[in-house]
């Protein structure tokens, strides 16, 4: 079963492409990860997918309906979750999902059992009664993805789940989205910059400059870069460099860390370092791959004016040190 599949999708503001000609499939039941820099196209691409911007060309279907012709019929099968908040804070918890399930068209005695189920799914049923105003921006995050479910989506749209959430928050929200996609087999379908995110999902696509330049799983995205960084520390390092090419066939690179080697399975490699390299092994760091280095493998200069590969080069500094 296919969630989302568009095919040549574009979406022009003035003469300027921000989708141009975009494919994408995205199988039924999997948290799928659209991942770009700011400006990339993703909200114009959900935007289309959720039928509130008509696709400028190509098309677009959401399961199993076309947007362009049948909005209503996709409209009823997903949930949304804008980027920017979209509660009212003088509003109550429940009075927000009530006010949503009267837009969803529940009748009066379904909608109140509907905002208890929400509540209760997303752990918020003792805040029910507690105006938004007076909630931490978790709560909040976690009240809007229960909105988006109300009407018992089979794919649940989230623009940037969680930006400007703290680390902590971050993982709470996750928990919740994983738990959906476990107990509930929704198809969970967000928008991210943030390339630690992307570990969450089953299958990724970067988009840049309106296209989709690569997909896969993350493993996959990851294994195009190949090599973890293997960083050595020894009783006598200049020895340790030929005792590698002798022994293992590795070259390895002198830094002021220790002597640094790139291999396809570097926990694989540490094991036989320690037992067969006739040296005694003082320290090993292994880095593997990020999906920074997969970013910036296809996307070049758009990672670094976006400034995404400094976690690459950060987290290789906390291996180096
Ligand atoms: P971000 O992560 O910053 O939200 P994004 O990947 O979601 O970025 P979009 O918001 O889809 O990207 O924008 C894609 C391109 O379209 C950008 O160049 C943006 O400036 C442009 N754009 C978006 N909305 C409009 C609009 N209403 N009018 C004109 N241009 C727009």
């Amino acid at each position: 079963m296919t969630a989302i599949r568009a095919e040549g999708l574009y979406a022009f503001y003035g003469t300027t492409p921000a989708v141009d000609g975009l494919d994408l499939t995205v199988p039924a039941g999997v948290t799928f990860g659209f991942l770009g820099p700011n400006g990339a196209g993703k909200t114009t691409t959900m935007s289309m997918l959720t039928t509130l911007l008509k696709p400028t060309a190509g098309r677009a279907e959401v399961a199993g309906f076309d947007v362009a012709t049948r909005p209503a019929e996709v409209r009823r099968r997903i949930g949304i979750v804008f980027q920017e908040s979209t509660l009212d804070l003088d509003l109550t918890a429940v009075e927000n999902l009530r006010f949503q399930a009267d837009l969803c068209g529940f009748p009066r005695r379904e909608a109140r059992g509907a905002v208890s189920a929400m509540l209760a799914l997303m752990d918020l049923s003792e805040r029910g009664g507690t105006p938004v105003g007076q909630l931490s921006t978790g709560l909040r995050r976690r009240l809007e993805i229960a909105r988006g479910l109300l009407g018992a989506p089979r794919i649940l749209f989230l623009d940037e789940p969680t930006t400007g959430l703290d680390a902590q928050t971050r993982a709470a929200v996750w928990e919740h989205l994983n738990r959906l996609r476990r107990e509930q087999g929704i198809t969970v379908f967000f928008t991210t910059h943030q390339l630690e995110e992307a570990e969450h999902c089953d299958r990724i696509a970067i988009i840049d400059r309106g296209k989709v330049i690569t997909h896969g799983t993350p493993a996959e995205l990851k294994s195009l870069i190949g090599a973890d960084v293997v960083v050595l520390r020894t009783e006598d390092d200049a020895r340790a460099v030929d005792a590698l090419a002798d022994r293992f066939g590795l070259a390895a690179e002198s830094t002021p860390d220790g002597l640094l080697l790139r291999v396809a399975n570097g926990a694989g490699l540490v094991p036989r370092l320690c037992t067969g390299l006739g040296l005694a092994v003082h320290a090993v760091t292994v880095v593997p791959p990020t999906l920074d280095d997969v970013f910036l493998h296809h996307t070049g200069s758009a990672v670094r004016e976006n400034g995404a590969n400094a976690h690459t080069l950060s987290r290789l500094g906390e291996g180096l040190r």
